[in-house]
């Protein structure tokens, strides 16, 4: 149901007249302003840890405003784009406060990229600046050779990092020697203003640049501080890049609700365990390929807590028996939905009361939809794609997945069509495909591009591998399409057996499934091996369709 608009009050109402916006009574909204506050708060408490360094809030808050002055000196105004390239170290999480404190804006880079996707983001950015860890030292050279762009180029020190090549004209603790630390930035004018562009990864043609402001940062922050139950006596370590959405805001999430950031690296099971017991981490967050990483965790890496680790996760749907396997582990598990349009989280599963003495496997299946809006987040719909009309509460009828709110982009930079077609309808439409159940929690059952047509009948991948992820043999599952010449497609899974599993067969695989779903569903083709990934986690689903078309995929065999 739309909500009537109403034309404003006249300037002479009663309650128009002499109640203006004054500085007393408003200022613009920005995720900054949690560092400014901490600073004050808790100046000696630790804000951020990084191997053997414990930075305080006032020492956050002081490094922030000497890279913001530093920028500032070199030329960074209001509107510029000061790009990064780095893991989850101290120097990231400063950029997201020095940067966008100038109004300008961050435009944190996957680390994966290469020196083409990276010189493709720089131009397009138009970026002043580059900060940039040795460790990614050939791809930033090789982007560097390529732009036409004059940068200033800044090498990241980390006595933690590995090293490697430097291509800048300054170090970054020389950059900072020379700021101020008691620099007054100037914040953002407007709450519209933006802060942050992200580059959604593209997997065919250029990648788009998502574009967000202040407001909907500071927001998405707060709504999931709240939906994750963060507290300034949290311990958060960053298992989650902080190039993937502003690390889904929980770059200023943690700050704003007082916690500690425990910076990390890379992300290996052993490192995770040991930083839990070590540094009491009582949240993480990571896409369900990190959970089963700590799933499947050799023994010996292991470590027992005996204290709440909340760990949400998303980015991709998790499958029940990973969410089950976690909680088995003493894990709390918050299922979070959301893309990079939307500030990371846009959605959480909610829990209801009485699912906590539920049987396992049933919670985590009620777990594993995408559930709710956000609190910060105006509306979700599951909707028919052409009219945006809502699909009904059925639990079976698909449609398009729409999200309305304050936390959703601005648009796409410099793409007007895309931001157009994207905004369709009054509704950002995320390109997912799901149902909608009568207890209003919405289940997403493919993206558009991944749903498997099969003699007309439409499959979830999601659905195929949520079987595929209950046979006691197997780590890891993605179903894609293979073109058949009868069926149009059919489902053909790749799967990653769980090490020293007993072996199993693809007969076996495709019983399997052929007992627990209807039977145009099952694979028709099964391949065994690692899976391709993205850094931030997700099965390359267009990689595993090319090779669903090869005779390794099985095409052409009539199974
Ligand atoms: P990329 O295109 O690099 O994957 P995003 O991070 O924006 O970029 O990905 C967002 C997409 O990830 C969503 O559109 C959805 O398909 C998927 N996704 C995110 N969270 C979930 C979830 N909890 N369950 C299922 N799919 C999810």
């Amino acid at each position: 149901m739309e909500r009537p608009i109403d034309p404003p009050l006249p300037p002479d109402h009663r309650y128009v007249r002499d109640l203006d916006k004054t500085p007393a009574n408003h200022v613009p909204l920005t995720p900054v302003a949690f560092l400014e506050r901490n600073a004050r708060v808790w100046p000696d408490r630790v804000a951020v840890r990084h191997g053997r360094l414990a930075i305080t809030w006032a020492e956050f808050g002081q490094r922030a405003r000497r890279l913001a002055s530093a920028l500032a000196a070199r030329g960074v105004c209001r509107g510029d784009t000061v790009a990064i390239m780095a893991p989850n170290i101290p120097a990231m999480l400063e950029a997201h406060y020095a940067v966008p404190a100038l109004g300008a804006v961050l435009n944190a880079l996957n680390v994966r990229l290469d020196g083409e996707a990276i010189a493709f983001c720089l131009d397009h950015g138009a970026a002043k600046v580059l900060i940039t860890d040795p460790e990614f030292a050939p791809a930033v050279r090789a982007a560097l050779a390529r732009t036409g762009r004059e940068l200033l180029v800044v090498d990241i020190d980390d006595p933690e990092g590995p090293g490697g090549d430097r291509v800048g004209t300054i170090g970054y603790e020389a950059l900072l020697a020379g700021g101020d630390p008691a620099y007054e930035w100037p914040g953002p004018v407007d709450e519209w203003d933006s802060l942050a562009l992200l580059y959604t990864s593209g997997t065919t043609g250029n990648p788009k640049g998502v574009v967000y402001h202040h407001r909907g940062a500071y927001l998405n922050a707060l709504g999931n501080a709240l939906a994750f139950r963060l507290g300034h006596d949290s311990v958060y370590l960053w298992t989650l890049p902080m190039f993937h959405c502003n690390g889904w805001t929980y770059t200023w999430a943690v700050t704003a609700a007082g916690a500690t950031h425990v910076c990390l690296r890379r992300v290996e099971p052993a490192a995770i365990f040991r930083a839990i017991r070590d540094h009491r981490v009582t949240h993480l967050c990571g896409a369900p390929i990190v959970l089963n990483l700590l799933v499947h965790a050799p023994a010996e890496s292991k470590l027992a807590f005996d204290h709440v680790v909340d760990v949400a996760t998303g980015g991709a749907a998790p499958p029940s028996a990973v969410i089950e396997a976690m909680e088995a582990m003493g894990f709390r598990v918050t299922h979070l939905y959301g893309l990079t349009e939307s500030y990371g989280p846009a959605m959480l599963c909610a829990p209801q009361d009485g699912w906590e003495s539920l049987p396992m496997t049933d919670r985590a299946r009620l777990m594993a939809r995408q559930g709710v809006a956000m609190p910060t987040l105006d509306r979700v719909q599951v909707a028919d794609p052409s009219t945006g009309a809502p699909v009904p509460r059925d639990g079976a009828t698909m449609g398009e997945l729409m999200l309305r709110g304050n936390t959703i982009m601005k648009g796409y930079l410099a793409n007007p069509d895309a931001t157009a077609q994207a905004f369709a309808h009054g509704w950002f439409s995320t390109g997912d495909l799901a149902v909608w159940h009568p207890d209003g929690y919405v289940e997403i059952r493919d993206r558009s591009k991944d749903i498997i047509i099969t003699g007309g009948e439409n499959v979830s991948s999601l659905e195929v591998e949520e079987c595929l992820y209950r046979h006691p043999s197997v780590m890891e599952a993605a179903v894609v399409a293979r073109p058949d010449e009868r069926w149009g497609e059919t489902p053909c899974a790749f799967v990653t057996l769980k090490p020293g599993a007993p072996p199993v067969d693809a007969a076996e695989i495709i019983r399997w499934c052929r007992d627990r779903l209807a039977h145009f569903k099952a694979p028709k083709a099964v391949v065994f091996g690692p899976l391709p990934k993205t850094s931030t986690g997700k099965i390359q689903k267009y990689l595993l369709r090319d090779r669903a078309r090869t005779p390794e995929g099985g095409a052409g065999r009539g199974l």
